[in-house]
């Protein structure tokens, strides 16, 4: 089975479809939550993802537009901008935000945003988060985002300092447990502005993580359009 991965995709339609399109045909698509959140296209993205069946868990931004959470841990950016999002989506997406979970299981991945220990909020940004994260699933491997930047923690070697994935690099899915981040396809923060996303492949036993550019000027005119803040327009030609 060959299944595309995609997290972070946060409201950003132009860099969803550069995935879709350079992903090409795949078995599934499993999403890592944050679908909305600092973008200009909410229900497009949605809409989306929706309609091809795509299955996968909430985020702390999905979180919040669903009205399940608080925007009291979000800076101002991220609060003005899920803020404009809880006031523009429609009924079909609220329902579809809602109606995710914090974690699931498919075959030999847990699927969660943050961190096992914490599926929503937590970030696996150190060693000793990392470390305290394996006993939080059963797996063989952990599917999650929320730090924007692609990576991958072995259990094997105490959750030594992550690999940093560059476009086109592999992980043997069968060579130990591991925690695996394919970075965010519509706010990358590894300095890279390019979407990142990756693909499984069970019959390979593989993971590949892969980067394609997208028209940002697009989405940068969107949010300028639906005055969304200045620094999130800003940081997306920087990937930062
Ligand atoms: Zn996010």
């Amino acid at each position: 089975m060959r299944i595309g991965l995609v997290a972070d995709v946060h409201s950003n339609l132009v860099a969803l479809e550069a995935v879709l399109a350079d992903l090409g045909m795949v078995d599934a698509l499993w999403h890592l939550g944050d679908i909305v959140g600092y973008g200009p296209e909410p229900d497009a993205v949605v809409d989306r993802l929706a309609g091809l069946g795509a299955t996968g868990v909430r985020g702390n931004h999905d979180a919040v537009a669903a009205g399940d959470a608080g925007a009291e841990w979000f800076n101002e950016d991220a609060r003005a901008a899920i803020e404009w999002t809880r006031e523009v989506i429609g009924p079909r997406t609220h329902a579809w935000l809602a109606a995710l979970p914090e974690r699931r299981v498919e075959g030999d991945f847990t699927l969660v945003h943050g961190s096992p220990r914490d599926p929503i909020w937590e970030y696996v940004t150190s060693r000793p988060v990392a470390a305290a994260s394996f006993p939080a699933f059963s797996t063989d491997h952990c599917l999650h985002g929320h730090t924007h930047i692609p990576a991958v923690w072995r259990e094997v070697d105490g959750a030594a300092p992550p690999a940093s994935p560059h476009h086109g690099a592999t992980v043997a899915l069968d060579a130990g447990r591991t925690l695996l981040n394919p970075g965010s396809v519509g706010q990358p923060r590894d300095g890279d502005p390019r979407a990142s996303y990756a693909v499984i492949d069970t019959e390979a036993r593989t993971m590949t993580f892969r980067r394609v550019g997208y028209d940002i000027a697009a989405t940068q005119a969107a949010m300028r359009r639906h005055r969304l803040p200045e620094r999130l327009v800003l940081r997306l030609d920087h990937g930062y």
